[in-house]
C-alpha cells in the first residue's frame, strides 16, 4: 500500500578509520513529509547538494564517515526491498503533527520484522516534528507505548531545531556497537 510519494534514504556509515571495510548501512524510512529529507541533511552537513554527499560526523568520540543518498521517488519502488532487506539499521519516522504518518510508521516496522527477522536488527522509531506542538496529533506516550510494542527504542526530535537529532543517530550507532561486540565476543 505504498503511495509514489513515499521516499526512503539510507545512509552509509563506514565506520571508524580502524575498520574502513565494515560499513553500516542506517535507512530511513517513512511516509512523505516526515522530515527524512531534513534528518539526511543534517547528517550530511549539506543541506542543498542530497544526491551524494561525504561528511564526518563529529559527536563525542564518535566519529564516523557517512554518504548519504537520497532516492528519487521512481527509484524507491524499485529498490525498497533491496533497502528494506540490506539495512544493518533503521530509523523509522513520522511526523507527530500527522497521525496517517504514525500508523505508517506502524505497517513498516511490521514490514520490517517480517524481512528483517534478526531480533537484534537496531530500529529507533522517531518522532519528528516535536516543536510543532500546537499541530500535535500523536502524544509522546502514544509513541513511546508504539515502541514498547514494536519492541524498538523511541525517540521524539525536531529536524528544523535540530533537537536530538544526534541523540537519534547516536542510538543507532551505540546498538550497531553493541550488536557488533557481542558477536564478536
Ligand atoms: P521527507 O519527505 O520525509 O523527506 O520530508 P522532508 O525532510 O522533505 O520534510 C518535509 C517538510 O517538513 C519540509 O518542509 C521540512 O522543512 C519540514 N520539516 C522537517 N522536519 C521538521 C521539523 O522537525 N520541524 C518542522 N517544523 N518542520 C520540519
Amino acid at each position: 500500500s505504498w503511495s509514489s510519494s513515499d521516499s526512503v534514504i539510507s545512509i552509509e556509515s563506514a565506520g571508524e578509520p580502524a575498520e574502513p571495510e565494515s560499513p553500516y548501512r542506517v535507512v530511513l524510512l517513512g511516509a512523505s513529509g516526515v522530515g527524512k529529507t531534513a534528518f539526511a541533511s543534517i547528517f550530511a552537513g549539506a543541506a542543498d547538494s542530497m544526491d551524494s554527499d561525504d561528511c564526518e560526523l563529529c559527536g563525542g568520540e564518535e566519529k564516523i564517515k557517512t554518504t548519504v543518498v537520497n532516492l528519487n521517488i521512481k527509484s524507491f519502488l524499485r529498490r525498497f526491498w533491496q533497502h528494506m532487506q540490506t539495512g544493518d539499521a533503521y530509523l523509522l519516522l513520522y511526523s507527530i503533527t500527522d497521525r496517517t504518518s504514525f500508523l505508517r510508521a506502524s505497517e513498516l516496522r511490521i514490514t520490517l520484522r517480517r524481512f528483517c527477522p534478526a531480533q537484534n536488527t537496531p530500529i529507533i522509531l522517531v518522532g519528528n516534528k516535536c516543536d510543532l506542538v500546537r499541530r500535535r496529533e500523536v502524544s509522546a506516550t502514544e509513541g513511546r507505548a508504539c515502541a514498547a510494542v514494536f519492541d524498538c527504542k523511541f525517540i521524539e526530535t525536531s529536524a528544523a531545531m535540530q533537537h536530538n537529532i544526534w541523540e537519534a543517530f547516536h542510538g543507532i550507532v551505540r546498538q550497531l556497537r553493541l550488536r557488533r561486540d557481542s558477536r564478536e565476543a
